[in-house]
């Protein structure tokens, strides 16, 4: 066999205005070109703790269970799922997107039984029906998504379907994938047992170390399961020793993809989480406006509007595909269509992190203009 010629890597320099990833600063990329140490190493393990505390900070947590899951955002969720729901238990799961979906398929391969509470795509969950849907089924777990990327809707009334789940005994887990460091998220305030997301959205991160928080209550749930997750990777009480006080052998983390977040994160600390949720909602007001000014319609009711994933209609007449490829062929701007339901009928456009900035949507505004004239 002859030996491959590949060219040295250039790829594209895009701006990342889609569902994730997001538009990455210099200053992470920089971090992650610095010097590989160890996963042992004690000046990894000083690393490790900071950035447990900038996790922290971006999730309103003083959750001594707070890490970053080797992996993108589904590994941490199904640390999330698969460690809390135990074989025979039941999870309640939202049908009201795509990954309430994902969320209900890994409840089922973690041994759970499947009960739902629907919405339709494009709203939110009613707490009246997350409170029927308790009162019939007791179930043991309950998740939801805070920030449904594939509709461009964000839950709200959280604390009032954090106290439905504990009046009945339940815990508590959010999907907030597209909400962390972009969307007012108050995982202690609103009594969240257990929290996850990506890096790679609102945090302006590459993918690769996803950050989960847990709660007491939750963490003695997972150290006292009567058999063993079924995941061995992603088995809190084995990854405890890792994380926790220890710092034991589990296996070895993606050192520089640490690197990378810890500096995302400090952006995150310097701005100041509360600015931080104000300019996302600032910058994506714009984007919205402007949209809406070309007569173009938002998916979601402006309530539950959320300024990290704007669902924009696709007008009459316009094929999707045809508007997303030439973009990224004329302007080098990445924005994606529907998933799902919604498949053909939305364009999904990312307001994120480091690509949140008012220069971003004058461009991506135009150019859709352009595009769909
Ligand atoms: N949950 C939500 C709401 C998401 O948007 C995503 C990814 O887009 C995920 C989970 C899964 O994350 P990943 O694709 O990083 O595995």
């Amino acid at each position: 066999m002859d030996r491959p010629e590949v060219d040295e890597l250039t790829p594209p320099d895009r701006t990342l205005m889609g569902p994730g990833p997001s538009d990455v600063h210099p200053r992470v990329l920089r971090a992650m070109s610095t010097p590989l140490v160890g996963h042992l190493d004690p000046a990894f393990v000083e690393i490790m703790d900071e950035t447990q505390e900038l996790l922290r900070y971006a999730f309103r947590t003083d959750n001594q269970w707070t890490i970053p899951v080797s992996g993108t955002g589904s590994a941490s969720m199904e640390a999330a799922i698969g460690n809390l729901v135990e074989p025979g238990e039941t999870m309640l799961v939202p049908t009201n997107g795509y990954f309430g979906g994902r969320m209900a398929d890994m409840a089922r391969r973690a041994g759970g039984e499947v009960v739902e509470v629907d919405a339709p795509w494009g709203e939110p969950l009613d707490p009246a029906d997350v409170k029927n849907a308790f009162d019939e089924h007791q179930p043991d777990v309950f998740g939801f998504v805070h920030a449904e990327t594939s509709t461009g809707v964000r839950q709200p009334s959280v604390p009032e379907l954090t106290s439905i789940a504990h009046d009945h005994d339940a815990y508590v887990i959010a999907d907030c994938v597209t909400s962390l460091g972009g969307v007012e998220l108050r995982v202690d305030d609103w009594d969240v047992d257990v929290a996850y997301s990506g890096p790679q959205k609102c945090l302006s991160c590459p993918p690769g170390a996803s950050p989960l928080t847990l709660n007491d209550r939750a963490m003695d749930k997972v150290l006292g399961r009567e058999e063993p997750s079924r995941s061995w990777y992603l088995d809190l009480s084995l990854l405890e020793g890792y994380w926790g006080d220890e710092r034991a052998y589990h296996h070895t983390a993606p050192i520089t993809n640490v690197y990378a977040l810890r500096e995302s994160l400090r952006f995150v600390a310097e701005e100041g989480i509360e600015q931080r949720w104000d300019r996302h909602r600032d910058v994506a007001g714009a984007l919205k406006a402007g949209v809406e000014a070309m007569g173009l319609e938002m998916n979601a009711a402006d309530e539950f509007w959320l300024p990290s994933l704007n669902a924009v209609r696709v007008p009459d007449g316009v094929t999707d595909g045809a508007v997303i490829e030439s973009l990224l062929a004329n302007y080098d701007v990445e924005i994606a269509g529907g998933l799902g339901d919604l498949s053909g009928d939305i364009f999904r456009i990312g307001c994120m992190g480091h690509s949140a900035r008012p220069g971003n949507v004058s461009f991506l505004v135009s150019a859709l203009g352009e595009t769909l004239r």
